[in-house]
């Protein structure tokens, strides 16, 4: 009998070990920073690709128990979220646009460890894609894992309408507006005063006002009444998309914030690895048909995919294959031939860009 009860002892304690530890978001600055130097900018103004609108490709994976039970989350709240998340990139020509959920009955994902379990998502990655893993349980609401980063992690019983799009903006370069990794940044926007750090610390970014994270109330104030190093009051931006505060406020991401997570794509070759091209031909060329016969796939286009263009050059999707084929135009030309058995082909319109 005491056994059974000391067992019961360690159980409780595990388990008020994981809440103890909630925080609304667990991403932590594991990469070395990327600083935009004005020369930069300047230089990615040059070749427009910080103007750019980028397409990124989201693949959602949410979790079940081994016998199906305990979902994670339902399909309309996932879209919820997730078109929350879409309205807030859009104004800064970053639109998302969703290949697929999927469901994977697996009771060990399904309560998370981002600590300790990180590893153990790499089967379920998508390649090609934002990967949003939604858990029943997890040690916070969401982590992106590191910044930036192509997969994050939610806790489906408990992320709210800003926590997807947050961790996406983790994922595309963002820190959170109260960072203090580079310092703790001061309110100053004067370039020309000694306390004037925004460049160097917080999260980089001027158009974001330093915030010390110190509360929001129910009518989106600032309650923290701190001041910086400096002296300076705290006013932060309490509907901002990476500040913590009171998450019915968080709506907005500003202009500084979209150029850098644009930056970022036209840097980093993961990132670019997630967007969609505005016109795509597959095959590619003569005598390169492509045969898809088994696992999972997306074909994608922003604008106009086009299958078979070429003589010569079949696009064959048979057998188990999974494929997903989206943009806003789909032309299938003569030489495309879908005959899934076990697998399925599913055409969809890209609705989510401009
Ligand atoms: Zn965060």
């Amino acid at each position: 009998m005491k056994k059974i009860l000391c067992i019961g002892c360690l159980i409780a304690f595990f388990h008020t070990d994981i809440f103890a530890q909630k925080v609304e978001c667990k991403t932590r600055i594991t990469k070395p920073a990327v600083k935009f130097t004005q020369k930069q900018k300047d230089s990615l103004n040059t070749i427009s690709a910080i103007n750019t609108p980028y397409c990124v490709r989201v693949y959602i994976t949410v979790f079940a128990n081994n016998d199906g039970t305990l979902r994670a989350d339902n399909d309309a709240n996932i879209m919820t979220n997730f078109q929350y998340m879409v309205d807030r990139m859009k104004p800064h020509n970053i639109c998302m646009m969703l290949i697929n959920i999927r469901q994977v009955n697996n009771t060990d994902l399904n309560t998370q460890d981002t600590e300790t379990e990180e590893g153990e998502l790499a089967p379920y990655l998508i390649s090609g894609c934002l990967n949003i893993f939604i858990h029943r349980a997890m040690d916070g609401n969401g982590n992106a894992y590191a910044i930036p980063n192509t997969y994050l992690s939610l806790d489906g019983q408990a992320y709210n309408i800003a926590t997807m799009g947050h961790e996406a903006g983790h994922c595309l370069g963002l820190y959170h507006t109260f960072e203090t990794y580079f310092g703790a940044e001061n309110v100053t926007r004067n370039s020309g005063n000694a306390c004037y750090d925004c460049e160097n610390d917080g999260d980089l970014l001027c158009d974001t006002p330093a915030d010390d994270d110190g509360g929001v109330n129910g009518s989106c104030n600032y309650i923290g009444g701190n001041t910086d190093a400096c002296g300076v009051a705290y006013a932060p931006m309490t509907s901002n998309m990476m500040g913590y505060g009171n998450f019915i406020c968080r709506n907005a991401f500003t202009a500084g914030q979209g150029a850098r997570m644009r930056a970022m794509i036209a840097v980093n070759a993961g990132l670019q690895s997630i967007t969609a091209h505005d016109i795509v031909y597959r095959p590619t060329g003569s005598n390169s048909a492509v045969l898809y016969n088994t696992g999972e796939w997306h074909q994608t286009a922003r604008d106009h995919l086009i299958l078979s263009n070429y003589t010569n050059d079949p696009y064959s999707v048979t057998g188990a294959a999974v494929m997903h084929i989206q943009a806003k135009k789909v032309t299938l030309k003569e030489g495309t031939h879908f005959s899934p058995t076990s697998g399925r082909v599913r055409i969809k319109s890209n609705t989510y860009c401009d």
